[in-house]
């Protein structure tokens, strides 16, 4: 695979019309505000813009400026000239997006996932940076793309949910540099962070309660999880989208070196949701063994059985890898 530059992917989104913005189903607020921001500058500069995720824009993400231009795909394709893909580890998890583009005569794939195998034509993928967002300001000043205050307020939710609000070892300098200069844009932290952070739904503490009931523990604390049954999501009327961050609790443990979330699915299949404190543990890499990928510190997959049964299987794989037995 080789990489593209900013120079390549900047022209050939300026020598080309109807231009079609992807991102990963489940959608994180990396994606839907990487969607809206490059989204926003390419019709800024006069571009026919068409952009789509499998599950929409999520409720929680309704007030991001432009959200009315991100919907679900139609049924049939459509043709386009070009088609991006931003924050999406691999192609299938475009899900209906992807294949509602039809003919697109170039794919870009801009993205910061190590587990990224480089699919499409123009690839620019920088495994360090902690949020494709970070990623597109970068393109987005390099190519001298538009900028305003709704582009800005997209590049920082985009950044500040990928980052953890700055938090996460993947943080640099670099990223507050960004987020100092879009706030320079016009970003309003406070009410952006009140929005993201502070603006749940009743039903996602009510959900949390259900999960911690779940919650056991592993290899003398070093691993925690927490499991939701389908029956619970429907009991309690929660939303895919509520379930987002509720790891993190786990995750804020001490002694907790890996956090699991097992999610029952409709298909048959069990979502399962990793996160590691250590460098030495690559929850990434124990993902890619059951199909799935993301990043060191933080990754997912998708396993068919039971809630039980995955469990036990990720849990020995788990085991595995980290020193159980101290
Ligand atoms: P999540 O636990 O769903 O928040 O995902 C954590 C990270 O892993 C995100 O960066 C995802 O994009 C990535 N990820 C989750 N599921 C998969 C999958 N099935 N394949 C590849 N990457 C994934
Ligand atoms: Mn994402
Ligand atoms: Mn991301």
């Amino acid at each position: 695979m080789t990489q593209s530059t900013f120079a390549e992917i900047g022209g050939v989104l300026r020598a080309h019309q109807r231009i079609a913005v992807l991102g990963h189903v489940r959608p994180d607020g990396d994606a839907l505000g990487s969607q809206l921001a490059l989204a926003l500058s390419l019709q800024q500069l006069g571009k026919d813009v068409t952009v789509w995720n499998e599950d929409g824009l999520l409720e929680k993400y309704d007030f991001l400026p432009g959200g009315e231009r991100l919907t679900k795909p139609p049924g049939s394709p459509q043709d386009f000239d070009v088609a991006i893909a931003l924050d999406t580890a691999t192609q299938s998890r475009l899900g209906t997006a992807g294949e509602a583009v039809r003919s697109a005569r170039t794919w870009i794939n801009v993205d910061h996932h190590p587990s990224n195998p480089g699919y499409g034509d123009l690839v620019y993928i920088d495994p360090v940076s902690p949020a494709t967002g970070q990623i597109l300001f970068e393109l987005i000043q390099s190519e001298k793309f538009p900028m305003d205050a709704a582009i800005a307020e997209n590049l920082f939710v985009a950044i500040s949910t990928d980052t953890g609000s700055f938090q996460y070892p993947k943080t640099t300098a670099r990223t507050f540099e960004i987020g100092a200069e879009l706030l320079r844009w016009g970003v309003d932290v406070g009410r952006i962070s009140q929005l993201l952070y502070e603006n749940y739904p009743r039903r996602r503490t009510e959900l949390l309660r259900e999960l911690l009931g779940t919650m056991r523990f592993e290899a003398n604390g070093k691993i925690a999880c927490f499991g939701l049954s389908l029956k619970v999501a429907a009991d309690l009327k929660v939303k895919p989208e509520d379930n987002e961050g509720l790891i993190d609790h786990l995750r804020a443990i001490h002694g907790v070196i890996v956090a699991v979330f097992f999610e029952e699915l409709a298909d048959g299949k069990v979502r399962v949701s990793m996160r590691s404190k250590s460098e030495d543990v690559d929850v990434s890499a124990i993902c890619q063994k059951f199909g799935g990928g993301g990043h060191k510190l933080a990754a997912g997959t998708r396993v068919r059985g039971t809630l039980a049964e995955v469990e036990q299987k990720i849990l020995k794989a788990i085991c595995d890898v980290i020193d159980c037995n101290s």
